[in-house]
């Protein structure tokens, strides 16, 4: 079987759209179970409504398709923490000066940090324009029950692997990043017996990268169920009520990706944007389908190598990085949803407090997982910190999955741009291959 010549992201658009037409289809024959105390709709353990039983719900939505789309994220899941550390082992010990993985490592943050400051500002400076809480109508609030935060100190303490091989049991990324940076650079000095290891690191990687192909060839029937499932599970029948919040934040969302991602690449690349996107169309599609930035590290990775030509010690460390810190997608449904609660709570926030706002946000990202709805636990941390009420979340928990999709291919976009960017200004971007025509590239 020829891999390089199949053209997958048709196959998977196509299953997306199929997917949201089944499943909304679907959606006309479920019903939500009710929780008979408040008359709202039952959300399980993950904030999610729970469907009746029926022969549909049971067989086909949690049934089928469930499987289906488990199967699709758990083999992408699966790859990540052996692709991370591999990848990033073979990356750092490709640097020719490990004192370079400094100002990599400063260049990158201080990046991601930026873009995700920009991000929340035109959030809320839109929001603020725009004013989505006025004039709303009546909204079925359903409850909900905040998830823990952790605290700034505790990320960074946390970046420190207690027990290695517990940072690779629960998948913790920042863990896996330092462990292999270190052992990366003990790769490098250990001389005749780093570089046997290293052999055997270059070829395994080569290996998972195949596999990647592998699990991306089930997408289109993972994408299709995952989507099919949303669509029919969610209910997203405050849509309508919420029609102002759900617009705005879409329409920052693709401010952010097709005007600030672009300009910045052009400034510090050169490189041509259109290029850029056609090459990100895969990883885009798969961050929507899976709302996980983790789970398509594996996708986002094999798009910043291989098709827009950053050099594997770059991107090994800037992806996962992103994947894990940088989340200016969510950001803006943060800003957005901050200025939407206030407005419709009655409270005027003070300048200050927006300000108080964009940083918290901002650092919030950092302890943001690439899994889905994690962005919703962490408002809580931010709403808190200006004194709105949490519940409020309530309110957009409805239509957040959506929400969720779109801002999970924004967070991968924008890991992919500065991946290309700090690329460029070490001199490892490949502009050859960032130029060669999408169409005549290997999967996709
Ligand atoms: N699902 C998002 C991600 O994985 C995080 C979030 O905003 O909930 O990037």
């Amino acid at each position: 079987m020829d891999l390089h010549k199949l053209k997958l992201t048709r196959y998977i658009l196509i299953a997306m759209v199929g997917g949201a037409i089944v499943g909304l289809a679907l959606s006309q024959f479920v019903d939500f179970v009710v929780n008979p105390d408040t008359g709202k709709k039952f959300l399980d353990s993950n904030n999610r409504p729970v469907l009746e039983h029926s022969f549909l719900a049971d067989y086909v939505i949690n049934g089928l398709f469930q499987f289906l789309s488990e199967a699709f994220i758990r083999s992408l899941m699966a790859l990540v923490v052996p692709l991370v550390f591999v990848s990033l082992v073979c990356g750092t010990a490709a640097m020719d000066d490990v004192r370079k993985l400094g100002t990599v490592g400063l260049k990158t943050i201080l990046l991601y940090l930026a873009t995700t400051g920009i991000a929340i500002t035109i959030a809320i400076v839109a929001a603020l324009l725009v004013k989505p809480g006025l004039g709303v109508g009546e909204i079925e609030t359903q409850g909900y029950v905040p998830g823990e935060t952790k605290s700034l100190l505790n990320v960074f303490i946390d970046i420190f692997p207690k027990n290695v091989s517990s940072a690779f049991v629960e998948g913790n990324m920042l863990q896996i990043i330092a462990a292999a940076l270190v052992f990366g650079i003990a790769l490098v000095v250990s001389g005749e017996h780093g570089q046997r290891v290293l052999r055997f690191f270059n070829d395994l990687n080569e290996i998972i990268m195949k596999l990647v192909i592998i699990v991306m060839l089930i997408a289109p029937l993972g994408v299709f169920a995952k989507i099919a499932q949303v669509f029919a599970k969610e209910g997203f029948d405050t849509i309508f009520a919420l029609a102002k919040y759900f617009i705005l934040v879409v329409a920052v969302l693709l401010i952010h990706a097709f005007v600030v991602y672009p300009v910045l690449l052009k400034i510090f690349t050169g490189m041509n944007p259109v290029n850029f996107f056609k090459k990100m169309r895969n990883a885009q599609l798969f961050a929507f389908s899976t709302a996980s930035s983790n789970a398509t590290i594996p996708v986002t990775l094999r798009a910043a190598e291989e098709r827009l030509g950053a050099h594997n010690k770059i991107a090994s460390f800037t992806v996962p990085l992103g994947a894990t810190i940088n989340m200016d997608g969510t950001a803006i449904m943060q800003g957005v949803a901050t200025v939407f609660i206030a407005q419709i709570s009655g409270i005027d926030l003070s300048i200050t407090q927006y300000l108080m706002v964009i940083l918290a946000a901002t650092m919030a990202s950092i302890g943001t997982a690439g899994v889905p709805s994690a962005g919703l636990v962490m408002l809580t941390m931010v709403l808190g910190l200006v004194g709105l009420p949490p519940d409020k979340i309530g309110l957009i928990i409805g239509i957040d999955r959506l929400l969720d999709m779109v801002r999970t291919a924004v967070n991968i976009t924008g890991d992919a741009t500065i991946t290309c960017i700090v690329a460029n200004s070490e001199g490892q971007l490949d502009k050859t291959v960032f130029n060669r025509p999408a169409e005549e590239e290997t999967v996709g």
